[in-house]
């Protein structure tokens, strides 16, 4: 496979460099190849979306949500094969990209609905005879740009919301997510979406999102991926008075207190922390445990890791695959280094795979203060780090003594602690006796302090993203 841009519903090539892709589950394995664009492509691509806007904006929100309909059942009948490709793409294991392609479809069709969803207020005003109401208006051109790790939910998360506000949509990928951007828009060409609605520009972050960002006619801007580049996209956007929304970095946490069940409660402590090689912005990757369960916990631990097998991303039985490129490789294998040590290890991985591959064995440490920089920075990665405290109070300071404030967790049967939590943690996504990953998608999704430019995706808030509010007035007197 080759990758193309969809530009003004056409296919044409890149005129940049070509990349070739590797399975990171097996590197002998080529996947395809990625062409990079240039900036020119990405310019003709803005004005397509924005010759397309007049029309797309014009159609009523019922004939918007019929397109989307159809991306959903076109989506549907891909599915597998979708799932293959990003699997072999980005080393996702299949079952679980499977539920991303399925929470793809389902995102399609609870925006699809939102067209004919009723909307605003009726605001009595002050005089007589006035019909006075809100109403939402698309913003315009909207620039996605988004990361690798969900290569089609976080995309649909976007792009869904996006066109059912009657936007138009210059997409860039990210460079690992790119063979997978592009089938996936080979799939919405199925749609028979009308052409320059939705454009792909497949390139570098540094040329073509700057680009994007910088120069293009844009409108409004959802980025997603780490906190340095988010930061200095939204300073670009704010100078340019451009609506921006930046999802970042997370370092979420899982407190298990006292009184947690433990049988119930390391399953989702474990999946948060290595599903996806624990390449989730909602990661669990601090474990907070208080002393009275402290040892119990590590025994249950030890236990239960047994479970979590590492392997090749197509093979059942795979709990996790490899990390997905050989930058996240190094930068993992930094993170275990210095793990081996500064810190004390309680659980590494045994598993030996046949491939040549980005595998990171699964590696749960303690012994670390809480400034350490295990304990702070976002590694990414199928790192868990442990740190005993010894109450409650002490287990929301080390919580909320952290730059990010994305997601996290707490295991308890005590109601009004858990009640507490909510109101005590500085995290955007909070939840009880639940993993930090996993957020439904008609609930909105967002983080605090440096996670996210305190907008919120998914649910009816990413209308109010994707949407400006209209107040109409009538005199009929
Ligand atoms: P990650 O570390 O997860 O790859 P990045 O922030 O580097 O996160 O990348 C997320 C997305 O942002 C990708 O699509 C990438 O190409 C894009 N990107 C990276 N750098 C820039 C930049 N300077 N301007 C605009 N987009 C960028």
């Amino acid at each position: 496979m080759e990758t193309k841009n969809w530009i003004d519903g056409e296919w044409t090539k890149g005129k940049g460099n070509t990349i070739t892709v590797k399975n990171p589950s097996d590197l002998s394995e080529t996947v395809g190849e990625i062409t990079l664009s240039t900036v020119d492509q990405a310019s003709i691509a803005a004005d397509a979306a924005h010759a397309a806007l007049t029309t797309w904006k014009d159609i009523t929100g019922n004939e918007r949500g019929q397109y989307l309909y159809a991306m959903a059942n076109a989506l549907e009948k891909h599915h597998e094969e979708l799932a293959t490709l990003a699997s072999k793409e980005m080393g996702k294991p299949f079952g679980e990209m499977k539920g991303e392609v399925t929470r793809g479809i389902q995102l399609l069709r609870y925006y699809a609905s939102e067209g004919v969803r009723s909307d605003g207020d009726v605001i009595p005003s002050a005089a007589k005879n006035v019909l006075q109401y809100t109403k939402r208006a698309p913003l315009g051109v909207i620039a996605l740009i988004t990361p690798w790790n969900f290569p089609v939910a976080i995309p649909i998360w976007k792009l869904a919301p996006a066109l059912i506000c009657g936007n138009t949509v210059l997409w860039k990928p990210a460079e690992n997510g790119s063979l997978t951007a592009y089938k996936l828009c080979t799939i919405f060409e199925e749609a028979g979406l009308p052409k320059g609605v939705l454009n792909l520009i497949i390139g570098k972050g540094r040329e073509i999102g700057t680009f994007l960002t910088e120069k293009a006619d844009i409108k409004g801007l959802s980025f997603t991926g780490s906190t340095s580049t988010g930061l200095s996209l939204a300073e670009v956007c704010a100078k340019r008075n451009i609506k921006y929304q930046t999802e970042m970095g997370g370092k979420n946490a899982a407190v298990v207190l006292n009184d947690a069940d433990l049988q119930k409660s390391l399953p989702p402590i474990i999946s948060g922390a290595f599903r996806s090689a624990g390449q989730k912005c909602t990661a669990t990757s601090r474990i907070i445990v208080e002393e009275g369960i402290y040892d119990q916990f590590i025994d249950a631990l030890k236990e239960e890791m047994e479970n979590v097998k590492l392997g090749h991303a197509l093979e059942a039985g795979s709990y996790l695959g490899p990390v997905a490129s050989l930058e996240q490789f190094k930068k993992m294998n930094r993170y275990i280094a210095l793990a081996q040590k500064e810190a004390e290890i309680v659980y590494e991985s045994k598993d030996q795979t046949t491939y040549d591959g980005y595998y990171i064995k699964p590696l749960v440490a303690t012994g670390v203060s809480s400034n350490h920089a295990l304990f702070q920075e976002e590694t990414f990665g199928p790192l868990a780090v442990i740190i005993k405290v010894k109450d409650y109070d002490e287990a929301i300071d080390i919580l909320n003594d952290t730059d990010y404030g994305l997601s996290a967790s707490i295991f308890t049967n005590d109601l009004h602690r858990a009640h507490r939590f909510l109101d005590d943690a500085e995290i955007g996504m909070v939840r009880v006796n639940q993993e930090t990953a996993g957020v439904e998608y008609q609930a909105p999704f967002g983080g605090m302090k440096q996670s996210s430019s305190h907008t919120r995706e998914q649910g009816q808030a990413a209308l109010d993203f994707y949407s400006i509010i209209k107040t109409c007035a009538v005199h009929y007197g």
